[in-house]
């Protein structure tokens, strides 16, 4: 079977065109791969998709690049042997975008700071390439995302020429071609001269703006994520949308946003700490007077509550509180799911509230465990809380 003739080699802006379907075949994943003499959609390779569209009137799933012929992936075969295809434009000039704009800022980073692109990738969202070092530091990055868009501003032209492996191994390539036969050359005018076979616009104002979203450092590799022409639009806009939805929880203007959140973090911040104090002191209060209306037994004060679930904080200082005052118990409920026991008693008190605990548990249901003075649990049915503190109360010696 002769070479698919690519027709987007030439022309990137091809959007429709006429062709002979040659072969058909099944494919694996159970629609039928259809082979065409020419094809104007773009295969996935070197980091750019593959196009979608429509053959002979079928949706186009996806397109393998099987070296001399492209792979047309349908669900069912065309009807006709002549069919006319048509690219998805919104998609592909996408690509085309993100594509051009990964060779200028590949480029730009390269004049910039000398580092290699060592692989690109074109996302949904955003694209990223990976250059050979994790030293490159923020001055670094502006001035590469500086000197991209300093080309897209001087709209030079992308040219598209043809060499062979030899011709083309003699040239000052940005990264070295490996490939035989005629090597397809893109070179962004005075900038980059690559060997690339994906699609691209034919002067760098056609990218539009490029720009570097985010930058991740791992072992020698610096992962930058960027977003170039349509997508950095929509990007700017969603940002602005963002922050003006910040700006108007905060009333304020955009650019006092972050100043407003750091200061309102540290106010929250310092309530917190107000509150936790507050609920200590309440907590010590209400322990001392649970603990004056406590009932003796063999000369131990014992004290028995169960709190609301809204109380769960104030549970435990209560327990420890309790457990300050010589000769004293506590035995704690919080209701709530999960329920919490705390039980404490004075250091050195004649209980084993480990084993007291563990005793109770068994018999009403949760978990917990601790030591001879202070142990906790929890994870009983809350309706039970008080019978399990009697219970309890009952194996004191
Ligand atoms: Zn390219």
């Amino acid at each position: 079977m002769p070479h698919t003739e690519r027709l987007y080699y030439l022309d990137g802006y091809l959007r429709e065109f006429s062709a002979r379907v040659l072969r058909t075949g099944p494919d694996a994943r159970g629609g039928v791969r259809v082979y065409l003499d020419r094809t104007a959609f773009y295969p996935e390779s070197g980091g750019q998709p593959s196009d979608r569209g429509t053959l002979g009137g079928l949706a186009v799933l996806d397109l393998i690049d099987e070296g001399d012929q492209v792979a047309h992936i349908l669900a069912e075969t065309p009807a006709e042997e002549s069919v006319q295809g048509a690219i998805d434009w919104t998609r592909r000039f996408d690509h085309m975008q993100q594509h051009t704009g990964q060779h200028i800022l590949s480029a730009a980073f390269e004049r910039a700071g000398g580092y290699k692109t060592v692989s690109f990738h074109l996302g949904t969202e955003s694209s990223t390439i990976d250059l050979d070092s994790d030293r490159v530091g923020a001055r670094q990055l502006e001035a590469a995302e500086e000197l991209a868009n300093g080309v897209v501003f001087e709209n030079r032209a992308v040219q598209i020429s043809f060499r062979s492996a030899e011709a083309a191994q003699q040239l000052d390539l940005r990264k070295p071609t490996y490939r035989e036969g005629d090597i397809r050359l893109v070179e962004v005018a005075g900038f980059d001269l690559s060997a690339c076979g994906g699609t691209h616009v034919t002067s760098a104002g056609g990218v539009g703006i490029i720009c570097i979203r985010k930058v991740d450092r791992a072992k020698s590799v610096t992962r930058v994520e960027f977003v170039c022409g349509g997508r950095a639009l929509r990007r700017a806009r969603q940002d602005y949308a963002i922050l003006s939805e910040a700006g108007r929880l905060l009333s304020s203007g955009l650019e006092t946003v972050p100043e407003l959140i750091s200061k309102q973090a540290q106010e929250l911040r310092d309530a917190g700490k107000s509150v936790q104090k507050l609920v200590g002191e309440l907590a010590e209060l209400e322990a001392a007077q649970l603990w004056q209306q406590a009932p003796e037994k063999a000369g131990v004060r014992i004290v028995q509550h169960v709190f609301d679930s809204t109380d769960a904080k104030k549970a435990k200082i209560v327990a420890h509180a309790v457990a300050k005052q010589t000769g004293s118990i506590a035995l704690i409920g919080v209701k709530g799911t999960p329920s919490a026991l705390f039980f404490s008693q004075t250091p050195g008190g004649k209980a084993n509230l480990s084993d007291i605990m563990k005793q109770t548990l068994a018999k009403f249901g949760g978990k917990g465990g601790g030591a001879k003075d202070f142990a906790q649990g929890g994870g009983l049915p809350e309706d039970q809380l008080e019978a399990a503190l009697n219970f309890a109360g009952g194996l004191l010696p």
